[in-house]
């Protein structure tokens, strides 16, 4: 029985130490050449949070646990089969029973002159500072809305950068109303959140604007804001919230909606065996895909649910709720995109080559648009937001892939 958890972030590592606590043998793949996912990025030694440890030590003594780093699922090769490229070439995976942990990507937002160089999300940048970008002395203005703006602004600061400004979406009266609503429902993440407000007591924040451009000809050189500032920095990051990555929900063709994959109780999806967990079910932090991919470990493992791990979830379930109440993406970004802002990088078109078309299959059929490398990743979400159109669906392979890759999928397609 081959049990296959994709994703080697918090809710991967988590379901991994559930399922294999017994001995069962577990396989993990991630197209990182680390665990950690998006969080725990800059692998195992750099780790300060001891659930990430502890995780780490429990399942690097466990000799039935293989790991595919650096490996990427692309496509099905068969019902419970799948393609993977690794570092040694494409590969065929087979599965009897799968949990899938595929994460979160950034929601990114066009406005003029967001494809300058420069200009990043704010998770973005954070990655790039843990993967060794050098920031030191550099400006940096932070805007767009939600937490994750703080923890990006403290990285950025630890990397020896000043930050210009804090620009946040919502003012400063509803900020206050989400730090009472912690206070009463989750106070460890007031501590959380207070730690952050404090390190960053020096930071300038602007509350209850937005960025309406980003300034520069070959690079980024400062940015206007929706209250009439302008500041002059050398990167802008963005944050506007993570849209779960369904990619790989649409090719084993499970449940969504508003979004997000369906799951029951103990984590199954629409496919019995297959438990989604994590971000991919919806936006909710660490917390959450801890629990989920603990509950999801053990219900594939059909071992009891421990109350205590129900009700982590459900607190965390809360926090998720609270959080996409308090920071959803700015409506304002959709007049802050004009008609001549580029909405696919990709392949260079524009809001006003967008807007005649009626949904997202019109656009991408006469524009090109989301037919690029991101195969609409990124402008698919942006859409979403702008027009309301519905993101689009993937084929196969669902992600950019070697000629090797595609040479084995046609030989496993002739032989079956
Ligand atoms: C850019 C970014 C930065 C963030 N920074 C913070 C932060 O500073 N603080 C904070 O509290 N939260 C942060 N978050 C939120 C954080 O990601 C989540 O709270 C938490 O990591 C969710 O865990 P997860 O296991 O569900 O997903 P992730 O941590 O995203 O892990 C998913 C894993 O799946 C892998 N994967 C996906 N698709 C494939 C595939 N096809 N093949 C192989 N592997 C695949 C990915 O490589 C990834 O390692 C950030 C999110 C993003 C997107």
């Amino acid at each position: 029985m081959t049990l296959l958890i994709i994703g080697a972030g918090p809710a991967g590592l988590a379901a991994a130490e559930a399922a294999s606590r017994d001995g069962a043998p577990v396989t993990i793949v991630d197209e990182n050449l680390e665990a950690g996912g998006q969080i725990w990025r800059g692998g195992p030694a750099s780790w300060q949070d001891r659930r990430a440890r502890a995780l780490w030590r429990a399942l690097s003594t466990r000799a039935q646990v293989r790991w595919l780093h650096g490996t990427r699922v692309a496509a099905m090769a068969g019902a419970r089969s799948l393609l993977l490229e690794g570092p040694l070439g494409p590969l065929r995976q087979d599965w009897d029973q799968l949990i899938l942990c595929s994460g979160a990507r950034e929601l990114l937002l066009p406005f003029p002159g967001w494809t300058l160089p420069g200009v990043t999300g704010a998770g973005g940048l954070q990655a790039l500072i843990k993967s060794g970008a050098p920031l030191a002395g550099k400006r940096v203005v932070v805007a767009g809305t939600g937490p994750l703006l703080l923890a990006a602004a403290h990285t950025i600061q630890q990397a020896g950068a000043s930050v210009a400004a804090l620009v946040e979406h919502q003012p400063r009266r509803a900020l206050l109303g989400f730090l009472g609503q912690l206070a009463r429902r989750h106070p460890a993440k007031l501590w959380q959140a207070a730690g952050l407000l404090r390190a960053l007591a020096a930071v300038p924040m602007q509350h209850g604007a937005v960025v309406t451009g980003a300034v520069g000809q070959e690079r980024l050189l400062g940015v206007t804001l929706s209250n009439g500032r302008v500041i002059d920095c050398d990167y802008l990051a963005c944050g506007f919230g993570l849209v779960p990555n369904l990619e790989l929900a649409g090719l084993f063709g499970l449940e969504t909606a508003a979004g997000r994959v369906q799951v029951d109780a103990a984590q199954r999806s629409s496919e019995p065996a297959i438990w989604v967990a994590g971000e991919a079910t919806g936006i909710g932090g660490v917390d959450k895909a801890l629990a989920e991919g603990a509950i999801a470990g053990l219900a594939a493992r059909g071992q009891a649910l421990p109350a205590a791990l129900l009700r982590a979830r459900t607190r965390a379930l809360a926090f998720a709720t609270l959080l996409a109440r308090s920071f959803p993406p700015p409506p304002l970004m959709r007049e802050v995109c004009r008609p001549s802002t580029i909405v696919c990088r990709c392949e260079d078109v524009t809001a006003a080559e967008l807007a005649p078309h009626r949904d997202w299959r019109s656009a991408k059929l006469q524009t090109r648009a989301g037919m690029g490398p991101c195969q609409g990743r990124i402008c698919g979400a942006a859409c979403q937001h702008l027009f309301g159109w519905e993101a689009p669906g993937l084929r196969q392979p669902v992600f950019p892939t070697q000629a090797a890759t595609l040479a084995l999928a046609a030989s496993e397609d002739r032989d079956s």
